[in-house]
């Protein structure tokens, strides 16, 4: 077992001056009953802990570092953007290439605004096409997260969902009133609420691969059924693509399951490691916003000059031929090891994956949406994260996150993966 005694310490002086030690929860390791690990330096598939130990890393910052960690293209970016300044305050052309770049890859983007986070994006895109419809309610899906904003955090995913806090304290019941909550990939729910309350929905707002309650696909049609219904009550399509976008498809799960949302939300891999979010979409929807149009929104740190030349350098190698077949080649490679562990150890686990993004519940049953994820043994997941970790090997410290494939891990890192799980597994 690797000595982590520095790590013990930090979180014992985090603990006196930072709530629970931590700036995000998932990160304190609750609910896999162990001490966080605090980081040191990260290169490639590897991350290195405070202590010197070094692990294959399958959280990826939880989705930026689909290039593996520090890639030598980013960093030279930043380094040749910090000598000419950190922040202005001003438009420059890094934002202009940047939209470009965007609004090449992500087919519902025509337009599209620079923020510093997912929950910026998503709370922007909803106040957006509340200010369009002049609507106030909209419909979101339980175990869908969508950010930390008071109106989004309505049976909202992984953090809440590991924490067990079904609603949490502090947003009141008018800022959660307008919320219609209903089950994910359940058309039928979705189709009655706006039979019932069509004239008063403003949108519609899903991640398109659920990637907050694990690893959760749409089901056949449920994409294409939400654009219709949508459609047919004038109601606005967001899809949430802060994991997905970059990830599942150079364009998004919009792209890979070819249907096209009014607006898009992204994060995480656009920024290149650095905080940044946006959201897009049709050109007559973003022309709503300040200042051209009357709904407002802004950011002093807004297409910071950092963040987006780090993220320019990092969809320019995204957009290199091979990538997605490579991330695709990679993903599947992974799941044939962990479907053969699983078996050999015969256990109860259903196994999803899309594209580089995996997940492996912990239950017999076929998961679907919140109700059945639920289903899961966090136990055994728990047991399954300190095995790893003990191995050497980083998992997302939640049952309800995803498992991360990226481009700087090799076939020998994957496998290690999965053999260290076979051996955790046997071991159940
Ligand atoms: C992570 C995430 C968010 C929130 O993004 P932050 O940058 O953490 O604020 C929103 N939506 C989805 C789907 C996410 O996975």
């Amino acid at each position: 077992m690797p000595d982590r005694n520095k790590s013990a310490e930090l979180f014992e002086a985090a603990k006196r001056v930072i709530p629970g030690g931590v700036n995000s929860p998932v990160r304190a390791f609750r609910s896999v009953g162990t001490e966080p690990v605090f980081y040191h330096h990260a290169k490639g598939s590897r991350v290195w802990d405070a202590d010197g130990n070094e692990y294959i890393d399958f959280v990826g910052s939880w989705g930026p570092m689909i290039l593996g960690h520090a890639p030598d293209t980013v960093l030279d970016a930043v380094r040749r953007q910090l000598d000419l300044g950190t922040s202005y305050g001003a438009p420059t052309e890094i934002e202009v290439r940047m939209a470009e770049a965007v609004a090449a890859a992500v087919p519902s983007i025509e337009m599209v605004r620079m923020v510093s986070s997912g929950t910026e994006a998503t709370m922007s895109a909803i106040r957006l096409a509340r200010g369009f419809t002049g609507r106030e309610k909209f419909i979101k899906f339980d175990g869908n997260y969508h950010g930390h904003s008071d109106a989004l955090l309505v049976a909202a995913g992984s953090g809440l969902l590991t924490l067990g806090i079904p609603s949490t304290p502090g947003v009141t019941k008018g800022a959660a009133a307008d919320t219609v909550v209903l089950p994910y990939n359940d058309l039928d729910a979705v189709a009655a609420a706006l039979a019932a309350e069509g004239g008063e929905v403003a949108a519609i707002i899903v991640e398109p691969v659920a990637g907050n309650m694990g690893v959760v696909p749409p089901a056949d049609g449920f994409l294409q059924g939400l654009r219709d219904l949508c459609d047919r009550y004038g109601v606005v399509l967001i899809f949430d693509e802060v994991i997905t976008g970059f990830r599942v498809a150079l364009g998004g799960a919009q792209e890979r399951y070819g249907v096209t949302p009014d607006l898009t939300t992204l994060g995480k891999i656009i920024g290149g490691g650095f905080p940044v979010g946006a959201f897009g979409g049709k050109r007559e929807i973003m022309e709503r916003l300040a200042p051209v149009g009357p709904v407002y929104q802004a950011g002093t740190l807004s297409g910071n000059p950092i963040a987006m030349v780090a993220g320019l350098a990092l969809l320019a190698e995204l957009s290199k031929p091979g990538v997605y077949e490579e991330l695709e080649r990679k993903g599947a490679r992974l799941e044939t090891g962990l479907r053969a562990a699983v078996e050999a150890a015969g256990i109860d686990a259903y196994l999803t994956r899309v594209g580089s993004m995996a997940c492996m519940f912990f239950t017999a049953e076929e998961v679907r949406d919140w109700t059945s994820a639920a289903t899961s043994d966090t136990e055994r997941y728990a047991a399954y994260f300190r095995g790893m970790l003990e191995r050497g090997i980083t998992l997302a410290p939640s049952q309800f996150e995803a498992t991360f494939v990226g481009l700087a891990h090799t076939d020998d890192d994957i496998d290690a993966m999965t053999e260290a799980a076979a051996e955790v597994f046997s071991a159940l």
